[in-house]
């Protein structure tokens, strides 16, 4: 007998898994070539199956498929259609003839199901799936690194976070979640084109997926997803089966349930069966005349055709919502099953008027792309190829003087990304700094959603502008956002974590980014108004400061000209025109002209007077203060806590 040897220094690798709805399957990056794992019948898709047994016993895939027809209930198949749901989500009950068992006071809002004397959730049942996979790729690898697994484009956080816990639970190190179609992207390795347009066609067991991904500079951007949770490969096999039965001259709905079990087999090889040959001849499994049956792939492809029109509708409205046409696309990719028809090539081809790119199976080219991305992640790839996958749906900002919000990571910034935007004091002595984080689009923090808020103390007194406070923004690769602030002087900091997607739908961020368009023209009124308030209010500050600390300087009259273009400066700020308010600064502006002429001068003549060095410093300091008083940006009105609304804030650098 022969041992194998396996290096025992080898290091981990890391593994790629699509956990689908009807089959899952483990890849991982052999030799440099992405490769899926076979279990010992050489067979490397998992039907996505899980059987609860009465003896606490769990069975997984293929074994557990068999057991299903004795016992429904305890084998649960398809449970990705759960993950994420809540329990009285009547899309589920809609499902599934399962036990559903409703949650207790204080449990969490998620599916449960009754199986063999127990309660399980989806992202229990998923585990098992993932622990199976698990095993199959320790068997070949010995030693795992982690695991990047695939979602639908169109899973949400809840969804996302559902399949991430199940990662855990069966004590996988999650190093990402992608989605399915830009995985397959990647197994194709488009990436490398830099740019381009790309339709994804994923037809399945029972789901049909179409996505349109923009690549931008190498990294892919989810433009437009669509399709039919229910529609697949399941339902080829219906309509098989249907025909068989009319063939046997029997009527389906008065046979027992395990006639329709043995029929839907065998029409699911019939199918397999005419994706390679014209025609298949079987044995009629009803056990009656006619003995035998011959199906060809003519009568198939006219059986299927109101399914694959199906799927063209929901393609031409993913174009439609992309805002693009099928002559746009530089490629279409077939991924799932279903796409080994040659009818549904067929149609692709015509539907989108180009051959669409087949030559990697489709049933693994979701594993074989999420292998490549874990192994770049887990760095045993070539650092060149690291890629920057998701982006953030919605801008990050934090609120700025009147109400402002400074947007520090832009809507669709590709993650993960570090973005620093620094602020000052607007206010002398300022002891302290409110941050307050919020996600959005509109211009006004008041109609954006509120993150975080936190505070930072402990600012020692210092006159307004000289406090420099640093504030970074963080995304992670699972769209974490974590926000440190820090000021520069003091070194005090402070940091905080939040989870910016944390409860928001797609249909809230849609609706948050149509708000945002609705009202764009008012937002920019408010932003400007409240801006052009801020300002004013700092101006008439360091006027009058001036004007107090120097009236040796002040010039006949000149008091009371100052004096009547600020009350008229401080009538217009209670206004709500934007531009009055900018006329009346450009009066003070010019009242005090020489005024601060005379200032500056003098603060240069008692340099030449022979000072010493940092007095003269301080004192030109002190002088140019008040010339940028006219014009520069900022501060708004004191808050009572002497907490600081926040100013002078140049353009944030985004970072990568
Ligand atoms: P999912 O992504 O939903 O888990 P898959 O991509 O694994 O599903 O697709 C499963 C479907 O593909 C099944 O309906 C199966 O019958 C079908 N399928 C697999 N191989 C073939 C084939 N050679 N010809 C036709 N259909 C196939
Ligand atoms: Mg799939």
């Amino acid at each position: 007998m022969l041992l194998d040897i396996f290096d025992p220094k080898a290091p981990p690798r890391a593994i790629g898994i699509d956990l689908g709805t009807t089959n899952s399957l483990v890849a991982y990056v052999k030799n440099e070539c992405p490769t899926v794992i076979a279990d010992c019948h050489q067979t490397s898709l998992l039907p996505s199956a899980v059987h609860y047994g009465d003896r606490g016993d769990v069975v997984v895939g293929a074994d557990a498929l068999l057991r299903a027809a004795a016992h429904p209930r305890d084998t649960i198949v398809s449970v990705k259609r759960f993950m994420g749901r809540g329990a009285d989500d009547p899309e589920t009950r809609r499902l599934a003839p399962y036990a559903f068992v409703a949650p207790k006071a204080g449990d969490a809002n998620v599916v449960r199901f009754g199986v063999a004397g127990r309660v399980v959730t989806p992202v229990e049942v998923s585990a098992e799936i993932l622990r199976a996979l698990k095993r199959l790729a320790e068997d070949e690898l010995r030693s795992l690194g982690g695991a990047v697994i695939t979602v639908p484009a169109y899973f949400d956080d809840a969804q996302r976070q559902a399949t991430r816990d199940a990662g855990r639970l069966a004590g996988l190190e999650v190093l990402r979640l992608i989605n399915e179609p830009t995985a397959a992207a990647l197994a194709y390795g488009l990436e490398k084109k830099q740019n381009g347009l790309f339709a994804v066609y994923d037809l399945g067991g029972g789901t049909f997926d179409v996505t349109i991904l923009v690549l931008d500079n190498g990294v892919f951007q989810v433009k437009s997803t669509g399709g039919d949770s229910a529609l697949g490969g399941d339902d080829m096999d219906a309509i098989l089966a249907e025909e068989l039965f009319a063939l046997a001259h029997r009527d389906a709905r008065a046979a027992t349930p395990s006639e329709v079990r043995v029929v839907l087999d065998v029409a699911r090889r019939v199918k397999h069966g005419l994706t390679t040959a014209p025609e298949v001849e079987i044995d009629n499994p009803l056990g009656s005349v006619p003995a035998t049956m011959l199906f060809t792939r003519a009568r198939f492809d006219e059986l299927v055709r109101p399914l694959l029109a199906r799927t063209g509708t929901a393609c031409k409205r993913a174009l439609r919502d992309a805002e693009t046409k099928a002559e746009s696309l530089d490629g279409v990719i077939l991924v799932g099953g279903s796409t080994r028809v040659p009818a549904v090539r067929a149609f692709v081809e015509q539907l989108f008027g180009k051959a669409p790119l087949a030559d990697i199976d489709p049933d693994q080219v979701v594993a074989l792309g999420a292998a490549i991305q874990a192994n770049v992640l887990s760095g045993a790839g070539n650092p060149d190829d690291v890629l920057l996958l998701d982006v953030t749906p919605l801008s990050l900002g934090i609120e700025v003087g009147g109400g402002v919000v400074d947007r520090v990571l832009p809507r669709n910034t590709t993650t993960p990304a570090a973005a620093r935007a620094a602020y000052t004091t607007q206010e002398d002595n300022q002891t302290g700094f409110e941050i307050h984080v919020v996600q959005g689009e509109r211009e006004l923090a008041a109609d954006c959603r509120s993150l975080a808020r936190f505070t930072l103390r402990g600012i020692p007194p210092m006159a307004a502008g000289l406090a420099r406070l640093e504030v970074t923004f963080r995304v992670d690769a699972d769209g974490l956002l974590s926000v440190h602030a820090r000021e520069e002087r003091t070194g005090i900091e402070q940091a905080v974590d939040v989870k910016p997607s944390y409860g928001l739908d797609d249909d809230t961020v849609e609706q948050m980014l149509i708000d945002a368009i609705d009202h764009g023209e008012a937002d920019l009124d408010a932003r400007r108004l409240a801006e052009a308030r801020v300002e004013a209010h700092r101006i008439g500050r360091s006027t009058q400061k001036s004007v107090d600390d120097d009236p040796s300087l002040l010039f006949e009259g000149e008091r009371e000209r100052i004096a009547f273009a600020l009350a008229h400066l401080e009538q217009a700020a209670t206004g709500a025109d934007p531009r009055t308010i900018q006329l009346r600064i450009d009066d003070l502006d010019t009242a005090t002209k020489s005024f601060a002429e005379r200032r500056m001068n003098r603060a240069i003549a008692m340099a030449i007077e022979g000072q010493r060095l940092d007095q003269v410093e301080r004192t030109v300091e002190h002088a140019k203060g008040i010339e940028a008083a006219h014009g520069s940006p900022l501060p708004p009105p004191a808050p009572d806590d002497a907490l600081a609304s926040f100013a002078n804030h140049p353009k944030p650098e985004v970072e990568r």
